[in-house]
């Protein structure tokens, strides 16, 4: 696998990039590492197939601008990789029109450094109002919540959860609405990400918190900002759910259908009341409902992604 260093990571569509160390690449220009990036038109018919071949080859964030009869995204390439990653996608795409003879894919490629690219990034991780109670802010942003109001700071590093993907969204929303229903004393959040499901959970005032993350580098920004909401009471640990992790009043876990399916059981076996699942599209939503062994009570959705509550 190719690894590289990346400052940042956008919510996208295909989860789970997330970016690891490399050697610095020499530039140009001083102390300033280049790249390319990849600006994708594809339309509905290819999208998943041209993104799952970009995400598969790079193995980094994508970020998607546009949804709808046309996709547009940008994928990241550092300059060291870029011609390599150019010729596999470049073979993918031919096997995906041989396929598709009808489907459009084109793929413009310009270069830049990478202190534009952070500039950017920060213009497009901007507040988001999730609910009337909660906002999600950069960790940059001042703000004062208003009273009730719960404000959460992220700084996303190179983890997935700045509420900007429907996926963390719907399980924020779910968790709003079931917490005064239910008022649960414990959670485990599998799949942690930035932390930000758990620290939303701990700012409700669940007490007892445990998240992990098969990825260290989300355990790492997960730590980061429990410090920057000030929570103290969120266990962190990386690795997955296990069997011997406990039983949680409740469990939460974004992920996507594949990687929920195979640990259906252990997660239902550690929610004492409820399980709330998200990163499902709504295509998938009968094959989780066969899966978990409970009634559904709840289904939210935002396009095609849903959450389920069991
Ligand atoms: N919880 C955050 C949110 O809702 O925005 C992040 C969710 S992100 C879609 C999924 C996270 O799950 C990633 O950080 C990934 O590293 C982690 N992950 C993937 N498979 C996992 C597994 N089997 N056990 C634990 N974590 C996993």
């Amino acid at each position: 696998m190719l690894t590289d260093e990346c400052p940042f990571i956008i919510d996208a569509t295909l989860k789970g990039g997330s970016f690891r160390k490399k050697t610095v690449i020499p530039t140009q220009r001083m102390n300033k590492k280049k790249w390319y990036r990849g600006k994708w038109r594809v339309n509905a018919e290819v999208a998943s197939l041209v993104i799952e071949a970009v995400h598969a080859v790079t193995k980094r964030g994508i970020e998607i601008r546009e949804e709808g009869k046309d996709y547009e995204f940008f994928s990241y390439h550092p300059a060291a990789f870029w011609a390599e990653e150019k010729a596999a996608l470049e073979a993918q795409v031919a096997l995906i029109l041989s396929l598709f003879p009808e489907a459009k894919v084109d793929c413009q490629w310009e270069e830049f450094f990478e202190e534009n690219w952070q500039e950017n990034w920060r213009k497009y991780f901007r507040p988001r109002r999730i609910s009337s109670k909660l906002i999600v802010l950069p960790a940059w942003e001042k703000y004062k919540p208003e009273k009730g109001e719960i404000a959460l700071f992220i700084e996303p590093a190179t983890a997935f959860g700045t509420g900007t993907h429907e996926t963390t969204r719907l399980c924020l929303k779910a968790m709003e609405i079931f917490f005064p229903l239910e008022h649960p004393q414990s959670l485990l959040d599998v799949g942690t990400g930035t932390g930000i499901l758990a620290i939303y959970g701990a700012k409700l005032g669940i007490k007892e918190i445990v998240a992990v993350d098969i990825d260290p580098l989300a355990i790492e920004a997960a730590q980061k900002n429990c410090q920057l909401n000030k929570v103290k009471n969120i266990k962190l640990i990386k690795g997955s759910i296990t069997k011997g992790i406990g039983s949680f009043d409740w469990v939460v876990a974004n992920l996507e259908t594949k990687i929920i399916l195979p640990i259906a059981e252990l997660l239902t076996s550690c929610a004492c009341k409820t399980l709330i699942l998200s990163g499902i599209l709504t295509k998938e939503i009968e094959e989780v409902k066969a899966k978990i062994r409970r009634c559904c009570r709840e289904v939210f959705s935002e396009g095609e992604w849903a959450c389920l509550v069991f």
